[in-house]
């Protein structure tokens, strides 16, 4: 490309870009999942940075001979770790034609058309999932795209130290705060605490829920009211939609009546399994919600939409604004000063702003919300059939029930739980070397356990068949070791 940026050069340049995407991902089943690689090993095989123009195809080889062999395959169909980062092609051109236009969206003045698109797709999309009408700007909430379910929930607990005490604005924390989480909980929410000044011991872990891990109402009561009778202030509290490890889904209606008594603020953090409720069949993981002050859910987990898009929905529109908006003379302006647009900068930790709602607006334009519903729905009646053959089978357990599109299990040797947490563990790593899938684990109970999350956006039956039979041979290998 010329100094100044030549638009017919782009063109040429950009459909061999397009033909590299395409062609990684129509051969990326073929790559090992995860690959085998040193640390340093990446650094050391990259060119050092020319002092003179290169050909950009030199890129494209680097791209082919040193990222693509140390790239952890996400896109790949056999791909079952952590949550998914779906990244579909549709999302893909939407944040094209975003970059492409590379408007800087801080502000309604810094882009009309930035603003204005997010606004119309989180109301429609509030709708869409079954949010109540209160979290949309018509109904006096609103909702915003953040970069990360972090950056949300850490808003989410601004705005919560805000409304418990205007006076942080000036006085900072007092020390006496406390956030109440389960164990469960992201550890996101542990590092909004330490990120707001707060200190570790502002958090406070409620017990879980009897033979459970869901967050018990009961003894959050119990904590938030021992705390207010010491003086301390109960000021938030985060149940869970779909907990990473095990995908548990805490009692959102009966935690926000708990909270609703000592007037805490209620973030429901539903990164992965929120976006499961534009399904009327699985619409009741948002029981209760109505109840709560903020939603959280990731467009870029299980949505089609590639990183980074995190929904975050509040009831109060005024909220976010009232907590985090500084107005320096350079950013004045008189859209802003007349009180009729949202300027999304008051709703996030950064000033500048891309704009994330074409890459979404992009796949639900591309798949219609039935086809949002037909993916999830895919990979929940995979999962389904999943659980099943692991329940069947003597070789393993489910650790938990299955929730959505997780299946949580472990291998059975009969010989006691620390043989059948090496055992899981031993499976875990074969299946993992052989690079045909990728799971992660988690450890529930004390228990080390595979977690097996369905989710690529090409996953189908043949990838969860294999990667079932790639367990069963790695755990009859392992059990057999075990016993020689
Ligand atoms: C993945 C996850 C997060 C963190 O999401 P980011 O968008 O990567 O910050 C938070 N909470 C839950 C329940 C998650 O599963």
């Amino acid at each position: 490309m010329t100094d100044r940026d030549d638009p017919e050069e782009f063109r040429a340049l950009a459909h061999a870009v397009v033909d590299w995407i395409a062609d990684y991902r129509a051969g990326i089943a073929a790559h090992p999942v995860q690959p085998q690689v040193e640390p340093g090993s990446v650094r050391a095989a990259l060119s050092p940075l020319p002092e003179r123009p290169q050909p950009f195809d030199a890129l494209l080889a680097e791209l082919d001979r040193v990222v693509v062999p140390a790239t952890t395959h996400w896109q790949s169909p056999s791909f079952f770790g952590y949550f998914p980062a779906n990244a579909s092609l549709h999302s893909v051109l939407g944040d094209m034609l975003s970059t492409g236009l590379g408007s800087q969206g801080m502000m309604w003045a810094t882009s009309p058309a930035c603003t204005e698109t997010e606004q119309h797709l989180v109301d429609e999309l509030a709708g869409a999932l079954g949010l109540p009408e209160t979290f949309t700007f018509t109904g006096g909430g609103g909702g915003t795209i953040e970069d990360s379910a972090s950056s949300s929930a850490l808003v989410a607990l601004l705005a919560a130290l805000h409304r418990a005490d205007p006076g942080w604005q000036t006085d900072g924390v007092r020390g006496d705060e406390r956030i109440y989480v389960s164990a469960e909980t992201h550890s996101s929410l542990a590092k909004a605490v330490r990120v707001a000044g707060l200190g570790s011991k502002a958090l406070v872990v409620v017990d879980p829920e009897p033979g459970g891990h869901a967050l018990s109402p009961d003894a959050l009561a119990a904590a938030m009211s021992a705390d207010a009778g010491a003086g301390l202030r109960p000021v938030l509290v985060c149940p869970t939609i779909g907990t990473t490890g095990t995908g548990t889904i805490d009692p959102v209606r009966r935690i926000a009546e708990v909270a609703r008594e000592h007037g805490a603020w209620v973030h429901v953090d539903a990164a992965w399994a929120g976006v499961a409720a534009l399904c009327p069949e699985h619409r009741s993981v948002l029981d209760g919600v109505e109840l709560v002050d903020s939603f959280c859910t990731d467009a870029h987990k299980w949505l089609l939409t590639a990183l980074d898009a995190s929904l975050l929905w509040v009831q109060d529109g005024s909220a976010l604004p009232a907590a985090l908006s500084l107005t320096p003379e350079y950013l004045r302006n008189p859209a802003s000063e007349s009180g009729a647009v949202v300027d999304y900068r008051d709703w996030q930790v950064p000033l500048g702003r891309r704009f994330r709602a074409l890459k979404l607006r992009a796949v639900i334009h591309a798949r219609g919300l039935e086809g949002l519903r037909a993916h999830l729905r895919g990979h929940i009646a995979l999962a389904e059939e999943f659980a099943g053959w692991v329940t069947a089978d003597p070789r393993f357990t489910l650790a938990v029930p299955r929730s959505l599109s997780l299946v949580c299990l472990r291998v059975v040797t009969g010989r006691g739980s620390e043989a059948d947490d090496a055992a899981t563990r031993q499976v875990l790593e074969r299946v993992n070397a052989s690079g045909s899938a990728f799971v992660s684990h988690t450890v529930v109970d004390g228990r080390y356990v595979i977690r097996v999350a369905i989710g690529a956006v090409t996953t189908g039956p043949e990838h969860v068949t294999a990667l079932w039979d790639q367990l069963c041979a790695a755990a009859d290998a392992v059990l057999a070791e075990s016993r020689s």
